[in-house]
C-alpha cells in the first residue's frame, strides 16, 4: 500500500495537537484515502510545554504516530528537515500543527497529483498560497507583501506572495529537497529552486486553532534576510554600484571645486554640507559592509557544517523493532 507521512514541525503546541490529531485522522478515514497507510510523524521542536508527553501519550494509542524530539529549539525550518529526511512516505506533506493549513486538503492534493487537473496535467506537488491574510496584523501583511516583492525582483527563483509552508510533495520532488543540505534553510525557496511541477491550491487564511503564534516581527525580519541572501546576490552588486557612482560624484564635485578655485581663486565655504557629504558616505560605507557581513556571516555558518538539527529521543517505526 502506498504510504503518506505527514510532517508537523511542533513548538510549544500543547494546546493545539489534540484538535490537529482529531482532524488528521478524520483526513486518514476519508473516502478518498482508502487504500493509503498513514504515517503521523511530529517533529517536537524543543518545547518547553506538555507537547512531548501528549506526542507520547497519543504514539502510545496510535501506531501511525511517530515523534523525533530535538535536543533544543532548532527553527521550524530544521523541524521541516528533519521530518522529510525521517519521513518513509511515497508522499510527504508539510503541515502546521494550529490547523491554520487545513488536512482536509490533502484530498485535493492527492487528486492533483494522482489523477491531475482538469486537463489531465499530473503535478509532483500540490502547494497552498494564501489568498488573504485576515486576522494578521496589517503591519505584519504590508511587510510581507513588500518582501515577496522585493525579492522576486532580485532573485531568480520564484518565490509566491503568500505561499505556505503546507504542500503534498512526491517521493522524486522530497529526495530533491534532501539534497539540498544548507544550513540556512529558506524553506520556500528551496521548493521553488528544485523546479518540478508545482500546482497552486488557494485558500483564504484560516486563524489558528490554540495557542499563540512563535513568530514576532523581529524573527520574521531576520527569516527575510534569510530568504534574501540565501536565493540574490543583488544586494552585493547594488552595493558595488552604489560604491561607484559615490566616487563619480566625488571625483565631478573636486573638478568643479579646482576649476572654480583656479578661475575665480573662490575660497571653499560650506563646512554644512561637507559634514552632511561625510556622514551620507560613511553610512553608504557602513551600510555596505552590513551587506557583506550578512553574506560572509552564511558563508561562516556553512563552513561551519553543523548538523541542521540534534535528536533527543524518538520513537521507532514497527518495522524497525522487528529487525
Ligand atoms: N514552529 C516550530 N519551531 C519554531 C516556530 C514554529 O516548529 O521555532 C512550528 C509551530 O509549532 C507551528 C508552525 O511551526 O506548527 C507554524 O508556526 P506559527 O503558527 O507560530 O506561525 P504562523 O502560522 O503564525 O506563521
Ligand atoms: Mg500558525
Amino acid at each position: 500500500m502506498p504510504v503518506i507521512s505527514t510532517v508537523v514541525p511542533c513548538f510549544n503546541e500543547e494546546a493545539a495537537i489534540p484538535y490537529f490529531y482529531t482532524e488528521i485522522c478524520n483526513v486518514a478515514r476519508h473516502p478518498r484515502m482508502e487504500g493509503y497507510d498513514f504515517e503521523f510523524l511530529f517533529i517536537d521542536d524543543g518545547s518547553t510545554d506538555g507537547t512531548l508527553p501528549l506526542l507520547k501519550q497519543l504514539a502510545a494509542q496510535d501506531s501511525r504516530i511517530r515523534y523525533l524530539s530535538f535536543s533544543r529549539n532548532f527553527g521550524k525550518e530544521a523541524a521541516m528537515f528533519a521530518g522529510l529526511s525521517e519521513a518513509i512516505g511515497d508522499y510527504v506533506a508539510v503541515l502546521d500543527a494550529d490547523l491554520q493549513d487545513p488536512p482536509i486538503l490533502l484530498v485535493d492534493m492527492l487528486d492533483y497529483i494522482e489523477t491531475g487537473d482538469e486537463s489531465s496535467v499530473r503535478y509532483d506537488c500540490a502547494a497552498t498560497r494564501r489568498v488573504s491574510r485576515t486576522g494578521e496584523p496589517p503591519i505584519r501583511s504590508f511587510f510581507a507583501r513588500q518582501f515577496y516583492k522585493l525579492i522576486n525582483r532580485i532573485s531568480k527563483t520564484e518565490i509566491v506572495d503568500g505561499a505556505r509552508d503546507f504542500r503534498l510533495m512526491t517521493r522524486p520532488f522530497i529526495d530533491a529537497v534532501l539534497q539540498l543540505k544548507e544550513y540556512s534553510r529558506f524553506s520556500k525557496g528551496l521548493f521553488g529552486w528544485v523546479g518540478f511541477r508545482t500546482k497552486w491550491i488557494e485558500y483564504e487564511n484560516v486563524e489558528r486553532v490554540a495557542g499563540e503564534t512563535k513568530w514576532s516581527f523581529f524573527k520574521l525580519l531576520l527569516y527575510s534576510f534569510e530568504g534574501i541572501t540565501a536565493f540574490s546576490t543583488v544586494p552585493l552588486a547594488l552595493s558595488s554600484i552604489a560604491g561607484f557612482v559615490l566616487c563619480l560624484i566625488a571625483f565631478l564635485s573636486l573638478l568643479v571645486i579646482i576649476g572654480k578655485t583656479l578661475l575665480w581663486g573662490d575660497p571653499v565655504s560650506g563646512w554644512p554640507s561637507l559634514a552632511c557629504i561625510i556622514i551620507f558616505a560613511s553610512g553608504i560605507q557602513l551600510l555596505c559592509i552590513g551587506i557583506l557581513g550578512q553574506y560572509l556571516s552564511k558563508t561562516y555558518l556553512e563552513v561551519k557544517k553543523r548538523p541542521i538539527y540534534i535528536v533527543k529521543e524518538k520513537n521507532h517505526r514497527p518495522s524497525d523493532d522487528a529487525q
